[in-house]
């Protein structure tokens, strides 16, 4: 993609994804429900898309290893909700929480590590030559984002006497210094609980009767489901460690605060993978995979400075990792600050254990040349595919002034805030790449009420229909048509105009550059197989 961005805000993310038909809020006819969300047409091509690329690099074609051999990645897709005694033995049960505060006003409840109080310290000392200080409850996932909301916040007469610019901490309820009040962000008083822990994991119940023994969970992650797959697989699918599994499906958590759209969701999808090594290795192939999927990340066209590695410091941990780097993107609602899209754990051996010694089943790997028995070493890349799916929304998202008819040059960048300049219109555009686009090329006659036109360009249509997913669309001024699929990130739109009758060429428009080529018929696939890559 040209250019960097991460500008656009959610609201204007969301509204142009609820009316092109990428993401629906759930069940919106009777008010929607917090958390949950549906792909529309289109949202749900972007997200097939997104889920193949990551599927070919990991099951169908992955890597060559550190030392030039390719490596081993078999499929699976195991059952949303298994045997219960699975989250007791993962230490999801006993541990699987958020910390959490109640607003004993409102009931409000909040993730404690994203509720924020904000102190800004004047310029001048105080009476007993202490900074004043000034303190706003503020919910955010990051740190700056926190700082500045709280900053907007502060009325022109607190701004004068803290002065310009004032400097400011912030602590969230999980690190709070002693003694301050506990700000709710609906009250803005002293209204929050300690943080308590909070179970994540959704519950339901099997069969007719419900009881503790019926009860079961909707899968906190798909990573599990590998685990207890593992002795089957290595029985009938002939891999030798190193090998992974990977799996793509679904997973449920019911979080305290979901929001900043998709992000943080109840119900979303996970790309997860297990590496299963020598202990001796592990090391080696935590680097390996660290580097590999920010290479990934990167082949979806993200800018690499809107990417970057954060290592988990040893108190963050997760109870069963031994190292763990997230991939961070630059999402707009936490810039300039990170948030997490994938975390790479160092889970060593700890859930073949769990697992051996909860089931008693022997899941210690024999190596056939050695004779040796050992319980694999695990690396798990994991990471959200409906996470990717806002990334890609994100930075795709462009706006920018086009010249119009009979105006020099190409479409260039707007400038946030300013008018159009005096030849130009302004346009929204998706920058997706091609093999991300959820339509790759659309197909229009000029006019539609000319069934010469019209005739041509359904026969195209047909003929490029077996190959990419194609959009015809006969409705409204040839430049509206492309406008709007600019809007939904199409990269070519082919049109059949007068012309064409005559010679049997159409023209081909590309999406970026807004030029126009005329290609004969008898070419036009190849030629779009060349650009759509
Ligand atoms: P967080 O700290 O943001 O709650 P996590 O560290 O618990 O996330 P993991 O358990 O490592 O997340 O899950 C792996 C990936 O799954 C995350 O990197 C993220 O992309 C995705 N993911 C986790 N929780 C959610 C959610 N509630 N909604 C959407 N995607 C999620």
């Amino acid at each position: 993609m040209n250019s960097t961005n991460n500008t656009v805000s959610l609201e204007t993310l969301t509204s142009l994804c609820k009316r092109r038909g990428f993401v629906f809020q759930s069940s919106e006819i009777y008010g929607g429900i917090n958390g949950f969300w549906d792909y529309g047409p289109l949202g749900i091509q972007l997200k097939n898309n997104i889920r193949d690329e990551w599927w070919k690099a990991m099951v169908e074609c992955p890597p060559l290893g550190p030392d030039g051999d390719p490596l081993q990645i078999v499929g699976l897709d195991s059952s949303i909700i298994q045997n219960p005694q699975t989250w007791v033995a993962s230490g999801h049960v006993g541990g699987f929480s958020d910390p959490m505060v109640d607003c004993k006003a409102t009931k409000n409840r909040y993730r404690a590590d994203q509720c924020w109080v904000v102190a800004f310290e004047s310029s001048e000392a105080g009476e007993e030559g202490h900074h004043l200080r000034l303190e706003v409850a503020v919910e955010a996932d990051a740190k700056e984002v926190a700082i500045e909301t709280a900053r907007e916040k502060l009325s022109k007469k607190e701004k004068k006497s803290l002065g310009d610019n004032p400097a400011a901490v912030a602590y969230t309820q999980m690190d709070l210094p002693d003694g301050w009040p506990r700000l709710s962000p609906a009250t803005q008083e002293n209204t929050l609980t300690e943080p308590r822990e909070f179970n994540l994991m959704f519950e339901t119940y099997v069969g007719a009767i419900k009881n503790d023994e019926s009860k079961a969970y909707l899968r906190p992650e798909t990573a599990q489901g590998i685990f207890l797959n593992y002795k089957n697989v290595v029985d009938t699918s002939r891999v030798k460690v190193p090998f992974g599994i990977a799996q793509i499906g679904k997973a449920f958590r019911n979080e305290v605060t979901p929001r900043n759209f998709i992000f943080r969701s109840r119900e979303f999808e996970q790309m997860e993978m297990e590496w299963f090594c020598h202990p001796d290795e592990s090391q080696k192939w935590f680097n390996f995979w660290k580097e590999e999927r920010m290479k990934w990340w990167e082949s979806l066209g993200i800018e690499p400075e809107n990417l970057r590695f954060r290592d988990h410091d040893a108190d963050e941990l997760a109870h069963y990792s031994n190292a763990c780097v997230d991939v961070e993107y630059r999402y707009p609602f936490t810039a300039p600050d990170f948030g997490e899209l994938e975390g790479i754990a160092h889970r060593g051996c700890f859930d073949l254990t769990q697992h051996q010694e909860a089931s008693r089943q022997k899941l210690e790997y024999l190596e056939a040349e050695t004779g040796n028995r050992y319980l694999p070493n695990v690396i798990e890349p994991a990471s959200g595919l409906t996470r990717a799916v806002l990334v890609i929304l994100c930075e795709a998202y462009r706006e920018e002034w086009v010249p119009k008819d009979g105006v020099e040059g190409g479409p260039i960048a707007a400038e946030p805030g300013q008018p159009t300049p005096e030849g130009y219109e302004s346009r929204v555009v998706m920058k997706f790449l091609p093999k991300l686009a959820p339509v790759k090329v659309a197909v229009f006659p000029l006019l539609k009420n000319r069934p010469e036109l019209v005739v041509k360009a359904r026969e195209i249509y047909y003929m490029l229909r077996p190959k990419w997913t194609t959009f015809y669309d006969q409705a409204g001024a040839i430049g509206r048509r492309y406008r709007r699929q600019d809007e939904v990130g199409t990269p070519y739109c082919v049109t059949v105009d007068f012309d064409s009758l005559q010679d049997d060429t159409v023209t081909i428009r590309d999406r970026d550059t807004m030029e126009q080529v005329r290609v004969p018929i008898n070419e036009l696939e190849t030629v779009l197989a060349e650009r759509l890559g």
